[in-house]
């Protein structure tokens, strides 16, 4: 599903930075895969270069069969929203609008009529268990609640991979554990999971683990 093979990302300052020097992976369907490493390594860099976000300014990362690298901007857009999904460490959900309003936003982006938003975030929060909290705001529920809210809104649109960064990072360890059945559950035949991580106990689950060090990023080996 993701294949990057020696990619770089300096940036070109001055003084110029290497962020990222050389990263070699592969992340396959099925899989939940830990990006861990030091502060400063290059895990941001690393993840804003998988999701599409930032070009390596060397090497060559495939993502579900494109070389990325060949993409005109509009189709790099266009990958990026079918065929990926972002969770981040703050659930950034919108406090005015309900569970249900939160979820369907990404598809009026993706031009997914009006009449079948709602039931596709419907489904989407049943997946993650809040098929009770449809109408909730998001201040009424706990913190946990939030980042299962976040998640929906995620893969509402069945994206491909699902690139998380840090997304455990403001709960405790209860709803952490919760929140990684969570992805385990929706991490399937098609879909890959990469989470960006400084938690022993993420890591723990996952199914491998990538260590960036110094802009070296490389399977650890098990
Ligand atoms: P991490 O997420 O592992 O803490 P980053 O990927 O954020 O690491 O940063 C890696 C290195 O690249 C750091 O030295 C950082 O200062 C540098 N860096 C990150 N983004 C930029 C940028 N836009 N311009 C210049 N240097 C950057
Ligand atoms: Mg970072």
């Amino acid at each position: 599903m993701i294949e990057l093979t020696e990619v770089g990302r300096t940036f070109p300052g001055p003084p110029e930075v290497a962020a990222l020097r050389d990263a070699t992976f592969t992340v396959e369907t099925g899989e939940i895969v830990a990006i861990v490493g030091p502060s400063g390594s290059g895990k941001s860099t690393l993840l804003n270069v998988l999701g599409l976000l930032d070009e390596p300014t060397s090497g060559t990362y495939r993502l579900a069969g494109v070389d990325t690298g060949t993409l005109k901007e509009r189709q790099r857009t266009a990958l990026r929203a079918t065929t990926l999904g972002f969770v981040f460490q703050s659930a950034y959900v919108i406090a005015h609008l309900d569970c249900l309003a939160n979820v369907a936003m990404p598809l009026a982006h993706l031009g997914v009529p009006r009449k079948e938003r709602s039931g596709l975030a419907e489904a989407a929060l049943r997946s993650v268990g809040l098929g009770h909290r449809l109408h909730a705001q998001p201040a009424t529920l706990s913190g946990g609640e939030r980042q299962r809210v976040a998640i929906a809104r995620a893969i509402v649109h069945e994206p491909r991979v699902l690139l998380c960064d840090e997304p455990t990072g403001n709960l405790d360890s209860e709803n952490t554990q919760a929140v990684l059945d969570l992805l385990e559950e929706l991490v399937t035949g098609d879909r890959a999971v990469v989470i960006v991580t400084h938690e022993t106990e993420v890591a723990d689950r996952a199914d491998r683990t990538v260590r960036v060090v110094d802009g070296h990023a490389a399977p650890l080996a098990a």
